[in-house]
């Protein structure tokens, strides 16, 4: 985006930007001469020296081009590929320039048997505490292994008391990005997974700080996929997603996908929000997969995977005494997250009820031919505009899930 400034708006602009700008140290651990020095900051593997600095480094300039993108500010405590900067002048710049968040990066070393990604905060910081179990989730939610759980508090006096989480006056953590030393993760760090993998590491990472400034993450275009149009005669046609995959959720893309690319499809997933798309814009090739771009109600875009396992096209159907693009379903059920969804599933099988969750509830009109059953949460906050509420909602998801049995009967 290229703002345009005009006549004496020009400053003022200018200076409301930079002093709203989140201000985040981006920590590249160790340094070039860090090994030479009998730092033993690496691993050496069939007789060649694989050194940390460089992952270090490759996987935070990652991070600091997608955080640019998104508006944040950077700074490097340690540039890349330098002299090893000392860890105290480090914490003191990043004291004295108050960045609003301190983020260090580095790969772990331990026993062969070690393995995963974890994040270390200092013990007294909830907000730190929150970002590192974030961290850990991300990283699962990608498919990567955590180590326990992702997360360690550094404590006074043992091995996870760490000087960048102890010394700094701002939020801080520490990053380790695998185990250089495990055979696994070594394959992912330095093998021949590495530009895969360190992507979807920066990505993690990236997301991670983005979401302590609230910001979401909207992806990079690092490796974009290829799209080409193969087909755009949908005139009149609807996308349906077959039942199954609409009631367990098939992932819908926020933007053309590769979907063997594990870090693309974990930036742009969005979960199932309908059981259709009204507006069909084409068919299109996506890196050698077939996908629809569609438009959801809101008219928002979204990508669907273009197999007939999951969804089919077919031409719209027309309902008596509605607007010709208006779709109701007989039943509705809203659901939380958190709900029981085998007692949904069976009421919904026997009651031909649609899916909508909660989130979507609050953002869209909701209307059924008979009756909308709200299945956890209560009714505020829904726009529900036809049909009969039935508000289900109990004080917990087994409250919910046992209201569900009693209203249907089994
Ligand atoms: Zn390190």
């Amino acid at each position: 985006m290229t703002p345009t400034y005009s006549g004496s708006g020009f400053l003022l602009d200018l200076s409301l930007r930079f002093f709203s700008q989140p201000y985040v140290a981006l920590d590249i651990g160790h340094g070039r001469d860090t090994w030479e020095n009998g730092g033993g900051k690496g691993v050496v593997v069939d007789g060649k020296v694989y050194e940390e600095h460089d992952a270090n480094a490759e996987t935070a300039l990652m991070v600091k081009e997608i955080l640019e993108a998104h508006g944040v500010r950077v700074w490097l405590p340690q540039e890349p590929w330098e002299r090893d900067r000392d860890l105290l002048s480090r914490t003191n710049e990043a004291n004295r320039r108050g960045v609003d968040l301190y983020w260090s990066f580095h790969y772990n070393a331990g026993i062969p048997d070690a393995q995963g990604a974890c994040a270390f905060y200092w013990y007294t910081a909830g907000d730190a505490k929150k970002l590192a179990k974030r961290f850990g989730e991300y990283c699962r939610g990608a498919g990567v292994d955590t180590h326990g759980d992702g997360t360690h508090a550094g404590v006074p006096g043992t091995w996870t008391e760490l000087h960048v989480n102890r010394e700094t006056s701002m939020t801080a953590i520490l990053t380790e990005n695998g185990f250089m030393t495990n055979h696994e993760d070594f394959e992912n760090i330095f093998g021949s997974n590495k530009k895969q993998y360190r992507k979807m590491m920066a990505r993690i990472n990236a997301k991670c700080i983005l979401s302590f400034f609230g910001i979401s993450y909207q992806g990079d275009t690092s490796d974009d996929p290829e799209v080409i149009k193969i087909s755009n005669d949908f005139e009149n046609k609807e996308l349906v997603i077959h039942d199954k995959y609409a009631s367990e959720g098939l992932a819908i893309y926020g933007e053309p996908v590769n979907l063997d690319n594990e870090s693309q499809k974990v930036a742009h997933y969005i979960r199932n929000e309908s059981n259709g798309f009204k507006t069909i814009y084409g068919k299109y090739d996506v890196d050698g997969y077939e996908m629809y771009k569609v438009a959801n109600s809101a008219g928002t875009v979204r990508w669907v995977t273009a197999h007939n396992e999951y969804s089919y096209v077919k031409e719209k159907t027309k309902n008596v005494g509605l607007e010709e693009d208006e779709y109701m379903p007989k039943n509705v059920f809203i659901v939380n997250e958190f709900i029981d969804g085998a007692a949904i599933k069976k009421a919904m099988i026997r009651n031909s009820g649609n899916m909508v969750y909660r989130f979507t509830a609050e953002r869209e009109d909701i209307k059924a031919e008979e009756n909308i059953y709200v299945c956890g949460g209560g009714i505020d906050g829904l726009n529900l505009k036809k049909g009969k509420v039935v508000d289900l909602s109990g004080s917990s998801a087994e409250g919910t899930a046992k209201n569900i049995y009693k209203e249907f009967g089994y």
